[in-house]
């Protein structure tokens, strides 16, 4: 079979790569100049240093089935990713631990203390919480909230968080002792040499074939006997009922010699800080040595339709065009809605490499059934 995966990300290179395993011919194309979409990394030009040219990548997974794909590939290290949080003048660690609560609060609380310290915090009334705000009160109480989480997530999301989901806050954790590990999976670690070669090694099979700075053309598809479409799933359609809202983000870069803030990823809660956060990227390979260092200030802000969308919005509003979107995918014969920006969705790494090899599973078993796809 002739198959198109339009987008040379995640979604597009693993499930590429298992059709071409099984002997289909796979031609990939990517309207921009490079492989990997969001999970690019390069060198720096000027100092050298591994850059994630769209913002922190940090693989985390509890899939031992996509931990040991993602090994097959590259060569992963161990890293952790540790966040600090300024915030109301002092330096704090994240996601909220016991040091946190401590230090915020000038305590010397035991685990259980604490637990109990924060429970007194917390907004009982609220015993269903349905936005970004509710959930905060309701679990961390108002002070750490709008500390650590009001401002920033303003900054973030351009809205208030009464207006956001709880599902938004559910990615973080808060824990009653001192681990300051960010993910909580058991998998964790960087690629040696950055995303893009393990995303190569991937794309690397006979039955493969990448077309770079080669933006979809509807033509394209009638040469193709199923196409897997990674790209916005509104810009499949070409908008004809309207965008989906997505956030953007822009980085401001700078160099400085030496360490600038001695931690990979700074948070920044406060309102009047006008970015959320800066990463200092030679912290993401901590193995390698350089003097010079790179760091990026992040500004979030509504995506135009020139810009490159980052997070989806899913507010409402949202909600309602994506449904309408979705019944006209499912309508879409032969063309299958994958990643991030093709389901609309909020997704990390490891989820997207689960889900792009079960997609390219089912459509292999369906092909040798013979149901029509
Ligand atoms: N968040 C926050 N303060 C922080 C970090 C995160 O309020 O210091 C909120 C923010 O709304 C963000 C959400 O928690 O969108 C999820 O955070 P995560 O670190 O998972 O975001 P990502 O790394 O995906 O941008």
């Amino acid at each position: 079979m002739q198959i198109l995966l339009v987008g040379a990300g995640l979604s597009g290179a693993v499930i590429g790569r298992r059709l071409a395993e099984a002997g289909h011919d796979c031609r990939v194309i990517d309207s921009r100049d490079h492989i990997g979409g969001n999970c690019h990394t390069s060198r720096d030009a000027e100092t050298g240093v591994m850059m994630h040219v769209y913002g922190p990548h940090i693989f985390h997974t509890d899939d031992e089935e996509v931990w040991n794909y993602v090994n097959g590939f590259t060569e992963f290290l161990p890293f952790q990713n540790r966040v600090k949080a300024t915030a109301r003048g002092g330096v704090y660690s994240l996601p909220i631990n016991l040091l946190t609560i401590n230090q915020f609060f000038g305590k010397t609380l035991r685990p259980d203390e604490a637990r109990e310290f924060i429970a007194a915090q917390a907004d009982r009334t609220i015993t269903d919480p349905q936005t970004f705000e509710e959930q905060a009160l309701r679990f961390v109480g108002r002070d750490l909230y709008e500390a650590f989480f009001r401002g920033y997530t303003e900054k973030q999301w351009g809205c208030s968080p009464t207006e956001l989901p709880a599902s938004i806050l559910k990615r973080l954790p808060v824990r009653f002792n001192y681990d300051d590990n960010y993910f909580f999976h058991r998998f964790q670690g960087m690629p040696r040499g950055g995303y893009t070669p393990m995303i190569e090694a991937i794309l690397d099979h006979p039955n493969i074939t990448v077309e770079l700075s080669t933006p979809y053309t509807p033509d394209m598809a009638s040469d193709a006997d199923h196409v897997f479409w990674s790209g916005p799933l509104d810009g499949f359609f070409d908008y004809e009922l309207g965008r989906l809202g997505y956030r953007t983000l822009d980085f401001e870069r700078f160099t400085h010699q030496g360490d600038y803030q001695g931690c990979a990823v700074m948070n920044y809660g406060d309102r009047d800080t006008p970015y959320t956060r800066i990463t200092e990227h030679k912290h993401f390979s901590p193995w390698e040595s350089h003097d010079a260092s790179v760091c990026y200030r992040e500004y979030s802000r509504e995506a135009g339709p020139d810009d490159i969308p980052y997070y989806p919005i899913r507010l409402v509003a949202e909600k309602a065009l994506l449904g309408d979107y979705v019944t006209r995918a499912e309508a879409t014969e032969g063309v299958t809605f994958v990643g991030r920006l093709g389901t609309y969705r909020y997704l990390d790494m490891d989820v997207t490499i689960r889900e792009a090899l079960d997609t390219a599973g089912v459509f292999l078993e369906n092909m040798t059934s013979g149901r029509e796809m």
